[in-house]
Order: structure tokens, then sequence, then C-alpha cells
């Protein structure tokens, strides 16, 4: 004390606070801690287990156990394990001050962009970083350039296929109709540093030189930004900037390793104070950790007592990081240290209290189970006397069905809330006037006519109106693959004669890992190699598959991904068809090239009369009021499917109508649905209503549309039918 106070600390005696009254629960449970005596709590409130179904029924209880404290909660204190932000958010609804230990802050989520803008620099390129940079709320790149740089990796993940180019080159026409073409020319090139830095393994590193760069480069964008709407998170960019400059001219190195770099951002990013965490003034004290906790307090409330202790600090350091340290005699806690230490906090959260403690356990959280906390094991026997167990135990959702609610000594008093009722599921929806006028003079593909003949509302909303739904990500998966095959059929598929499926299968292998660096680029990352592989051994063998099926019938290649357009009888039809061929009398036919792992679905929609695509491409490439024949290659398979007597197919599909018949009936419905939508009403087809509107229809609307829809939470249809 004395040095203290010779160093300039002011000292200040504690404030006293009396033992918890012999005989109590809380005193009962003290001893029991300090030397094992075991007795029956009974149930007096002074210790209490708040159970709650959910994190946000535990915080409810809280805050109005709080705002039933005649002293406005002096004297108590809240030991939070985590984060406070639900409780919070509870607290404030009663107009009590918040705790501000909220984890998330708008301030972090502006931090992104410090890690995205080194995300990019490594190799492989991952086109999920790449997304998220150009997607962020506050980007260097302005919104409406960085969308047509996002729908370029949405097409081909990657940058150095021919959608990356194609989306700079719109943007550059952009900057030239907005501004001058010397300022164009300049934020062209400014917008092409974000993202074009080059590539580096991350093991050898990134230059310093480069990293340096990207540092300026963002402390001039955030020094740039504007002051009145992003003046803290613009101030927290600079200074973390500043620190990572720092560091990086101090390491003096001429690269900087993926891993180190890491360290370097963490470390930046987590020492920055955050002016958007605070707590406010009230008589309700918190701390962020059970180990924070130093002194007496009348009340504990210990929030969210449901995970094991602290959670363990994340290891930075690796084996010869770890070697030098320890040789240079700092060595970081062992988790056998760390466990002792947290135990130690524990217990002194509730040798603490001095009047009631509160422990209050959350049964799930964001969905999840939790799990008991270790110190609940320990205080297990007696937590679990059956003597006052209505008192020691207490559920939160008491708090729902009874008026009055006795919890840890205090009365707690409920008043029933207005019930608002919640926005019903609709099928018939009223269309607004302009949305009508849209409708008119429209032009049609396969996709907006099989999402129209699916689900009328489900086109309104995705065609006409141009909603995208959440599901906007990069293409993952089958789709991925699928993708990435039709760009290899369209570099070894040359028009004129079909090449020997040998030399296909050749070139095939030779084109496969270029065009995954630059089109599919999520194959190249950790932990899809057998995806990979699987891929660049079938896909070759497949397309080779296609050539001696196509020689076979003796076709030649007039083109891939041909875009075609004509007059659909009261509308104009558009589309891009994989494989154009021509059979050896100069017919046109279609190839629709498909990678799935089963074919039972194209089957069905063949036997069905419901294969909208093959129709629309046959209705695109044919004549004289005649569709073309087509047919869907299925790559994985290796098999052509079409209806009986298609010179395409491999395995003919007895079915309902035949291609023509097809086409028929989704133009007829065309002109039901489109009619609908004139006289401005949308019909969404998943909740199966519209009975009344005796629409004379020939394809039934689909009612598993809703299974694969990102829409539903417009039409409010039912989870539970969305899930399926
Ligand atoms: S969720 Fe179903 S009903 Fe709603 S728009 Fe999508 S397909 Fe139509």
């Amino acid at each position: 004390m004395s040095a203290l106070r010779s160093a300039g600390v002011p000292v200040h005696p504690v404030e006293a606070v009396p033992c918890p009254a012999a005989g109590t629960d809380l005193a009962i449970l003290q001893r029991f801690l300090s030397d094992g005596h075991r007795e029956c709590l009974r149930g007096d409130g002074t210790v209490v287990e708040i159970e709650a179904g959910t994190a946000l029924l535990a915080a409810e209880c809280v805050a109005e156990w709080v705002a039933s404290d005649p002293d406005a909660g002096r004297g108590t204190v809240v030991v939070s394990d985590g984060d406070t932000a639900l409780l919070d958010q509870a607290l404030a609804r009663r107009g009590l001050p918040v705790l501000g230990l909220s984890a998330p802050s708008p301030l972090r989520s502006g931090f992104q962009v410090i890690a995205l803008c080194f995300a990019v620099v490594w190799k492989p390129l991952d086109p999920e970083k790449l997304l998220e940079f150009l997607t962020l709320p506050l980007s260097p790149i302005a919104p409406w350039a960085a969308g047509h740089l996002a729908a370029a990796l949405r097409e081909e993940p990657g940058t150095g296929g021919a959608a990356w180019p194609r989306a700079w080159a719109l943007i550059e026409a952009g900057l030239r109709e907005r501004m001058e073409a010397d300022e164009g020319r300049e934020l062209l090139e400014e917008w092409q540093s974000w993202v074009q830095v080059g590539r580096f393994e991350r093991v050898s590193g990134v230059p310093t030189d480069i990293a340096l760069a990207i540092c300026r480069r963002l402390a001039g964008w955030a020094a740039a930004a504007s002051e009145v709407e992003h003046g803290p998170l613009r101030r927290s960019l600079v200074e973390v900037t500043r620190s990572l400059e720092a560091a990086l001219a101090m390491l003096g190195q001429a690269t900087v390793a993926g891993r180190q770099m890491d360290q370097m951002l963490f470390q930046a990013i987590e020492d920055l104070s955050d002016s958007a965490r605070c707590a406010e003034v009230g008589g309700i004290r918190a701390v962020a950790d059970p180990g924070a906790l130093w002194r007496p307090a009348s009340r504990v409330v210990w929030w969210r007592f449901a995970r094991g202790g602290s959670r363990p600090a994340p290891c930075h350091w690796d084996e010869a990081e770890l070697a030098a340290l320890a040789a240079s005699g700092c060595r970081p806690e062992s988790p056998v240290e760390a466990a002792r230490r947290d135990e130690m906090h524990w217990r002194s959260v509730a040798l603490h209290a001095r009047q009631a403690l509160l422990f209050v356990r959350p049964e799930t959280e964001c969905g999840d189970e939790t799990a008991r906390h270790p110190f609940a094991h320990q205080l297990a026997p007696l937590l679990t006397t059956q003597v006052g167990q209505q008192a020691i135990r207490v559920p939160a959702e008491r708090l729902l069905a009874r008026r009055h609610v006795r919890i840890a000594g205090r009365m707690i008093t409920r008043a029933a809330a207005d019930v608002v009722a919640l926005p019903k599921a609709q099928a018939v929806w009223e269309l607004p006037r302009a949305l009508v006028a849209r409708t008119r003079g429209r032009c049609e593909s396969a996709t907006s006519l099989e999402d129209m003949i699916g689900c009328q509302f489900r086109w309104l909303l995705r065609h006409v109106v141009g909603l995208r739904g959440s599901r906007a990500g990069l293409p993952d998966g089958e789709r991925l693959l699928g993708n990435l095959a039709h760009e290899l059929a369209r570099a070894v598929l040359d028009p004129g004669t079909i090449p020997d499926p040998d030399s296909v299968r050749a070139r095939a292998r030779a084109e496969f890992d270029g065009l995954v660096e630059r089109t599919a680029a999520p194959l190249l990352l950790p932990g899809r190699a057998a995806e990979l592989a699987h891929a660049r051994q079938r896909m070759p063998e497949a397309l080779a598959a296609l050539a001696a099926h196509l020689q076979s019938r003796g076709m030649a290649i007039e083109g891939t991904e041909v875009d075609c357009a004509g007059d659909a009888g009261g509308f104009r039809l558009v589309g891009r068809v994989d494989v154009v061929v021509r059979d050896p009398a100069g017919g046109r036919a279609a190839v629709d090239l498909k990678w799935s792992r089963s074919a039972a679905r194209r089957r069905i929609e063949l036997a069905e009369g419901r294969a909208i695509q093959l129709a629309t491409y046959g209705r695109l490439l044919g004549s004289a009021g005649r569709g073309a024949p087509s047919a869907y290659f299925l790559l994985r398979q290796r098999i052509a499917l079409s209806t009986s007597g298609s010179p395409l197919a491999t395995e003919e599909v007895a079915a309902l109508r035949d291609l023509d018949g097809t086409w028929e009936a989704v133009a007829a419905d065309w002109r039901a649905l489109i009619g609908l939508a004139r006289h401005g009403i949308g019909l969404a087809s998943g909740l199966g209503g519209g009975a009344d509107l005796a629409l004379d229809r020939v394809l039934a609307g689909d009612r598993d549309a809703c299974v694969s829809c990102d829409l539903s939470r417009l039409c409010r249809i039912p989870s539970k039918r969305t899930a399926a």
C-alpha cells in the first residue's frame, strides 16, 4: 500500500460489507466452499438458480428482478462469463442502465475491412473472403462497382476467368458515365489496387513493402471517410493501421508469413479501444470475468452460468516460438494452471456475495443447448436438496405463467402485454400498379418460365421486381462443379466436327487445373482436396463420353454457350444453350449439360411433361412452329436423357407429353399467369390457395417449389415447409 501511495495511486479503505447472516442459505454455501461442511439449503432466497429455456427469457427474468429493486440495483454486481448484449437489451427496454459488456459492436464489423484486405493476398485465393470484402457495408469500392465484381465472382468464383475482366469493363464504362476520364481512370486504378495486389504463398509470405502499402492505403481511405457518419470507426481504423505499420517496420523482414500477419492483425484489432462499448451510469455494476470480482457485493448475479469458465485464449505461438519464449524465461500458462485459476475465480464469486447469489443459466443459446457450468457440479450436493426447491431452482418460464413470482426475496409483478398478431401467410396478393406495369413487354428465359410455372409470386419477385434472396453467396458443392464442367466443355468442344473422344479427354485434363484456378478457386482451399481429385478424374471422362455419344449420332458442334432469342407468341424468349449441335441433315439440336448426383429428378421431370428447360431450348432452336430436339446430358452418369424418339437420347423416357407438347403447356400457362399478374394478382403456389381464381392452367403450380426458394419470408410461408 505504501508503495502504491508513494507512486501517487489514490488508496481508499474498502467499504465493509457485513457477512451473510448465519444460518442463511448463502452462509451455508460459503461454509461448504470454505471447509466442505455440508448442510441442506432451506430455500430462503439467498441462493437461487434461475433456469431459462432461452437466453432471451433469462435476460427478461434478470431485468425484471433488477427492475423490482427499490434500491435501483445499488449493491448488485453482474458477473458475466461472456457477452451481456441480450441482458443489456432487456435492461434498456425497462429504462435501466446497460452494463456495456456486449462483445459485438458496430466497430468490430468495421474492422473486417482490415482483415479482409490482407485475406485476399494469399494463394490460393479464397473467393468467399473476396466476396465478403466486396459486400462489406463499408467498403473502399463504391457499392455499384463492388456489385459488378461480386456478381462476377458468383458466376465464376475466381479472378482468372472471363467474368472478372468483364466486370471491370462494366465498371470502367460506369465511371465514364459518372465522371471525367482522368478522374475515372484514377478511381479505377485505386479500386483495382484493393483487390489485385498479387497472390503470395502463406509460408513464404507477403513482401513487407506490399503489406505496408496496404496499411497506408487503408489509413488513407479511413482518413478520407466521412467524419460525421463514421467518426469512431474512422479514427479506430487509422489507429489500427498505424500500429500495424509500426509493427511491420520494426520487424525489419523482407516478407511477412501468413501466420505472422494473422498474429499482428489479431493483436492490433484486439487491443483497440472501442468507443461503442460503454456502461451507463447506474446502481448496478458488471464485471467481464469471474476473476474480476475482487471485493464483496451485496447481491451477485452470475449471468450465463453455463459454460466451462473463461474460454482459453487462442494460442498464436507455434512450436519454435514457444521454445524461443521458454528459452527467454517466458512461459505461457499451461491448461492445468488455467483450470486451477478458473476454479479459484468461481469460488471467489460465491464467497464475495453478502445477501444474495443468483446463478442464471439459459438452457439454449442461439439454438444450441448449453452445458452445465463445472462449478454447478461442485455445488450440486447443496443445490439438489429436496427442501425449498421451489425457491432455490426458479424456472424463468414462471414469469410467463403467473402474475406474481417471488425470486431471490423479491416479488415480481407481471402485467399482460397486448397481443400483436403476426402477419399471416398469404396465397393471393394484390399487386401495386407500378409492378403490374412492369409485367408488360417482358423477355422470358427458361429459368424465368420455370419460376413462373412453379410459383407465379416467385417469378414476380425474382424476375419482375429483381429481388435476390438471402442465399446469394458463391456457388458451392454440385453447383460449383456444374459450372466448372460447363467451362471445361466450352474449352474443349470447338465448333465443327466432333473431336476424337481421346483427344477431348486429354485436352480436358490439360485445361482442368487452369480452369479451376480461374473459375472455381474454392476447390483449391484446404479441405476440398478429395472433391477436387474426384472432379479432376471424372470430368474429362464425362466429356469424352459426351464426344463419343455425339459422334455416334453423326452430330457436329455448332457452338457452346450459344445465345439464342426469338418470338414466342406474346413475349420474347431468350436463352443460352450449353451445346448446339447439327445432325447430318443440318438440323439443329440442343444439349443441356447437368452435373448432379442423381438422374431421378430429370427423369421425373421428363415423364411428367414438365421439362421446361428442354422445351424452351427446343423452341429457341426450332423452326416452322416445331421445336428442335433437345436432351439433358448427365455428365456424372454419362447418359443423354430425353423423351421417346429423340435422336439425342441414350435413355428415352416415356413422357406424359413430348417436348413440343410441354412447350404448348408452358405457353398456355404463361398466358394464364401473366393475365393474372396484369389484373393485379400475385399467386404464391406454395400455399396451395387461389382455387377460386379459376385459372385455366395445364401444368399445376409446384407446391414443392418452396423447398429451394429463398423468398419465403416475403410470402410468409410457414418455415416447416421451406425446411422440408
Ligand atoms: S416460398 Fe413458395 S410460395 Fe413463397 S415465393 Fe417461394 S415458391 Fe412461392
